[in-house]
Protein backbone atom coordinates (compact mmCIF):
# COMPACT_ATOMS: atom_id res chain seq x y z
CA UNK A 1 0.00 0.00 0.00
CA UNK A 2 1.24 3.40 -0.96
CA UNK A 3 2.27 5.86 1.91
CA UNK A 4 -0.68 8.10 0.87
CA UNK A 5 -3.62 5.24 0.86
CA UNK A 6 -1.90 4.34 4.33
CA UNK A 7 -2.73 8.02 5.73
CA UNK A 8 -5.67 8.22 3.95
CA UNK A 9 -7.16 5.26 5.95
CA UNK A 10 -5.45 6.23 9.32
CA UNK A 11 -7.11 9.29 8.82
CA UNK A 12 -10.64 7.88 7.96
CA UNK A 13 -10.35 5.25 11.20
CA UNK A 14 -9.17 7.98 13.39
CA UNK A 15 -12.52 10.41 12.51
CA UNK A 16 -14.32 7.42 12.34
CA UNK A 17 -13.17 6.89 16.49
CA UNK A 18 -13.49 10.71 17.46
CA UNK A 19 -17.44 10.85 15.87
CA UNK A 20 -17.81 6.92 17.86
CA UNK A 21 -16.76 8.91 21.19
CA UNK A 22 -18.27 11.72 20.42
CA UNK A 23 -22.10 9.71 20.01
CA UNK A 24 -21.22 7.61 23.08
CA UNK A 25 -20.66 10.58 25.24
CA UNK A 26 -23.71 12.39 23.80
CA UNK A 27 -25.83 9.34 24.47
CA UNK A 28 -23.98 9.28 28.73
CA UNK A 29 -26.38 10.92 31.58
CA UNK A 30 -23.09 12.66 32.66
CA UNK A 31 -21.25 14.47 29.95
CA UNK A 32 -20.39 18.27 31.06
CA UNK A 33 -22.41 21.09 31.48
CA UNK A 34 -25.50 19.22 32.33
CA UNK A 35 -27.77 22.88 32.36
CA UNK A 36 -31.13 23.87 33.68
CA UNK A 37 -33.87 25.25 31.39
CA UNK A 38 -36.87 27.28 32.00
CA UNK A 39 -39.43 27.22 29.34
CA UNK A 40 -41.51 30.03 30.09
CA UNK A 41 -45.28 31.47 28.74
CA UNK A 42 -48.71 32.49 29.39
CA UNK A 43 -51.51 29.89 28.97
CA UNK A 44 -52.06 27.65 26.05
CA UNK A 45 -49.22 28.07 24.45
CA UNK A 46 -48.19 24.21 24.65
CA UNK A 47 -45.72 24.02 27.41
CA UNK A 48 -47.29 20.36 28.23
CA UNK A 49 -46.88 19.81 24.92
CA UNK A 50 -43.29 20.64 24.35
CA UNK A 51 -42.59 18.56 27.45
CA UNK A 52 -44.22 15.67 26.50
CA UNK A 53 -41.65 15.98 23.04
CA UNK A 54 -38.80 16.37 24.95
CA UNK A 55 -39.45 13.46 27.20
CA UNK A 56 -40.45 11.13 24.39
CA UNK A 57 -37.03 12.42 22.48
CA UNK A 58 -34.86 11.01 25.11
CA UNK A 59 -36.56 8.10 25.52
CA UNK A 60 -37.06 7.18 21.80
CA UNK A 61 -33.42 7.04 22.01
CA UNK A 62 -32.97 4.59 24.79
CA UNK A 63 -32.62 7.30 27.53
CA UNK A 64 -34.85 7.71 30.78
CA UNK A 65 -36.23 10.67 32.05
CA UNK A 66 -38.12 11.53 34.93
CA UNK A 67 -41.33 14.04 34.68
CA UNK A 68 -42.50 15.70 37.32
CA UNK A 69 -45.53 17.00 38.41
CA UNK A 70 -46.43 19.39 41.65
CA UNK A 71 -49.39 17.92 43.21
CA UNK A 72 -51.63 20.91 43.85
CA UNK A 73 -52.73 20.42 40.09
CA UNK A 74 -55.34 17.99 39.93
CA UNK A 75 -56.72 19.02 36.50
CA UNK A 76 -56.02 15.82 34.77
CA UNK A 77 -55.72 13.27 37.81
CA UNK A 78 -52.54 13.15 40.01
CA UNK A 79 -49.68 11.57 38.40
CA UNK A 80 -49.97 12.21 34.93
CA UNK A 81 -48.97 15.14 32.42
CA UNK A 82 -51.42 15.51 30.08
CA UNK A 83 -51.41 18.29 26.72
CA UNK A 84 -54.49 19.84 25.82
CA UNK A 85 -53.97 18.22 22.25
CA UNK A 86 -54.27 15.04 23.43
CA UNK A 87 -51.21 13.13 24.50
CA UNK A 88 -50.47 11.99 28.41
CA UNK A 89 -47.65 10.80 30.10
CA UNK A 90 -47.20 9.38 33.92
CA UNK A 91 -45.40 11.57 36.29
CA UNK A 92 -44.02 11.91 39.74
CA UNK A 93 -46.09 13.96 42.46
CA UNK A 94 -44.49 15.94 44.08
CA UNK A 95 -45.70 18.77 47.31
CA UNK A 96 -44.31 21.77 48.13
CA UNK A 97 -42.16 19.94 51.31
CA UNK A 98 -40.16 17.29 48.78
CA UNK A 99 -36.51 17.61 48.27
CA UNK A 100 -36.37 17.34 44.97
CA UNK A 101 -32.51 16.37 44.64
CA UNK A 102 -33.00 14.00 47.15
CA UNK A 103 -36.13 12.63 45.39
CA UNK A 104 -33.55 12.58 41.94
CA UNK A 105 -31.11 11.05 43.55
CA UNK A 106 -33.30 8.21 45.00
CA UNK A 107 -34.62 7.32 41.43
CA UNK A 108 -30.81 7.22 40.25
CA UNK A 109 -30.05 4.53 42.37
CA UNK A 110 -33.03 2.22 40.05
CA UNK A 111 -31.38 3.25 36.71
CA UNK A 112 -29.67 6.02 35.20
CA UNK A 113 -31.45 9.03 34.65
CA UNK A 114 -30.92 11.33 31.09
CA UNK A 115 -33.39 13.73 32.40
CA UNK A 116 -35.53 15.62 34.37
CA UNK A 117 -38.67 17.79 33.38
CA UNK A 118 -40.76 19.43 35.66
CA UNK A 119 -44.60 20.54 34.47
CA UNK A 120 -46.10 23.72 36.14
CA UNK A 121 -43.02 24.65 36.97
CA UNK A 122 -44.28 27.79 38.09
CA UNK A 123 -45.77 26.43 41.63
CA UNK A 124 -41.97 25.28 42.54
CA UNK A 125 -40.23 27.09 45.58
CA UNK A 126 -37.45 29.10 46.19
CA UNK A 127 -35.36 26.00 47.84
CA UNK A 128 -36.80 23.55 45.29
CA UNK A 129 -35.85 25.79 42.32
CA UNK A 130 -32.20 25.35 44.54
CA UNK A 131 -32.50 22.11 44.62
CA UNK A 132 -32.76 21.33 40.70
CA UNK A 133 -29.62 23.78 40.24
CA UNK A 134 -27.99 21.09 42.21
CA UNK A 135 -29.19 18.24 40.26
CA UNK A 136 -28.27 20.10 37.39
CA UNK A 137 -24.18 20.58 39.19
CA UNK A 138 -23.98 18.00 41.37
CA UNK A 139 -25.62 15.16 39.70
CA UNK A 140 -24.65 16.57 35.69
CA UNK A 141 -28.35 15.56 34.69
CA UNK A 142 -30.25 18.13 32.43
CA UNK A 143 -33.44 19.85 34.08
CA UNK A 144 -36.09 21.19 31.80
CA UNK A 145 -38.74 23.06 33.50
CA UNK A 146 -41.81 24.39 31.99
CA UNK A 147 -44.23 26.70 33.73
CA UNK A 148 -45.90 30.30 33.56
CA UNK A 149 -43.56 33.51 34.42
CA UNK A 150 -46.81 35.79 35.35
CA UNK A 151 -49.97 35.35 38.06
CA UNK A 152 -53.48 36.93 37.17
CA UNK A 153 -52.01 40.35 38.60
CA UNK A 154 -48.98 40.56 36.81
CA UNK A 155 -47.15 39.16 39.65
CA UNK A 156 -44.19 36.69 39.21
CA UNK A 157 -44.68 33.33 40.52
CA UNK A 158 -42.29 31.76 42.94
CA UNK A 159 -40.95 29.38 41.34
CA UNK A 160 -40.91 31.38 37.94
CA UNK A 161 -38.93 34.27 39.33
CA UNK A 162 -36.25 31.97 40.61
CA UNK A 163 -36.06 30.56 37.35
CA UNK A 164 -35.63 33.53 35.68
CA UNK A 165 -32.92 34.36 38.50
CA UNK A 166 -30.76 31.01 38.14
CA UNK A 167 -31.26 28.57 34.43
CA UNK A 168 -28.85 28.47 32.32
CA UNK A 169 -31.07 29.20 29.42
CA UNK A 170 -34.26 30.91 29.50
CA UNK A 171 -36.77 30.12 26.17
CA UNK A 172 -40.09 31.89 25.68
CA UNK A 173 -42.87 29.68 24.36
CA UNK A 174 -45.18 31.88 22.28
CA UNK A 175 -49.49 31.98 23.16
CA UNK A 176 -51.08 34.75 20.63
CA UNK A 177 -53.90 37.40 21.95
CA UNK A 178 -56.73 38.11 20.37
CA UNK A 179 -55.25 40.72 18.62
CA UNK A 180 -52.55 38.80 17.06
CA UNK A 181 -49.36 40.09 19.19
CA UNK A 182 -47.56 37.60 21.41
CA UNK A 183 -49.80 37.04 24.25
CA UNK A 184 -47.11 37.50 27.75
CA UNK A 185 -49.86 38.01 30.29
CA UNK A 186 -52.64 35.57 32.01
CA UNK A 187 -56.15 37.39 32.89
CA UNK A 188 -58.13 35.70 35.43
CA UNK A 189 -62.31 35.82 34.58
CA UNK A 190 -65.18 35.62 36.08
CA UNK A 191 -68.53 34.46 35.01
CA UNK A 192 -69.40 37.38 33.22
CA UNK A 193 -66.18 37.69 31.75
CA UNK A 194 -64.87 40.39 33.57
CA UNK A 195 -60.71 40.34 34.93
CA UNK A 196 -60.42 39.47 38.26
CA UNK A 197 -58.32 41.29 40.55
CA UNK A 198 -58.26 40.14 43.77
CA UNK A 199 -58.20 36.71 45.31
CA UNK A 200 -55.41 33.81 45.88
CA UNK A 201 -52.81 33.18 43.13
CA UNK A 202 -53.15 29.65 42.98
CA UNK A 203 -57.05 28.21 42.36
CA UNK A 204 -56.86 24.63 41.59
CA UNK A 205 -59.48 23.42 38.78
CA UNK A 206 -61.38 26.50 36.71
CA UNK A 207 -58.53 26.37 33.97
CA UNK A 208 -61.13 27.75 30.99
CA UNK A 209 -61.32 30.65 33.20
CA UNK A 210 -58.03 31.93 32.21
CA UNK A 211 -57.14 33.67 29.15
CA UNK A 212 -53.71 34.66 27.43
CA UNK A 213 -53.12 38.35 26.23
CA UNK A 214 -51.06 40.99 25.44
CA UNK A 215 -49.68 43.16 28.07
CA UNK A 216 -51.75 45.80 26.44
CA UNK A 217 -55.02 44.30 26.33
CA UNK A 218 -53.93 42.48 29.73
CA UNK A 219 -53.50 46.28 31.31
CA UNK A 220 -56.98 47.71 29.49
CA UNK A 221 -58.97 44.60 31.31
CA UNK A 222 -57.17 44.69 34.48
CA UNK A 223 -57.64 48.68 35.14
CA UNK A 224 -61.40 48.47 33.65
CA UNK A 225 -61.89 45.69 36.47
CA UNK A 226 -59.71 47.28 39.38
ZN1 LIG B 1 -53.58 42.08 22.52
Amino acid sequence: MAIEQRWGSFCVSFAKSIIGRASIEKRCHNTPMAKLYFYYSSMNAGKSTALLQSSYNYRERGMNTMVLAPMLDDRYGTGKVTSRIGIETDASVFTRDDNLFELTEKKCNDEPLHCVLIDEAQFLTRDQVFQLSDVTDKMNIPVLAYGLRTDFQGEPFEGSKYLLAWSDNLKELKAICHCGSKATMVLRLDGEGKAVTEGSQVEIGGNDRYISTCRKHFKEAYLASA
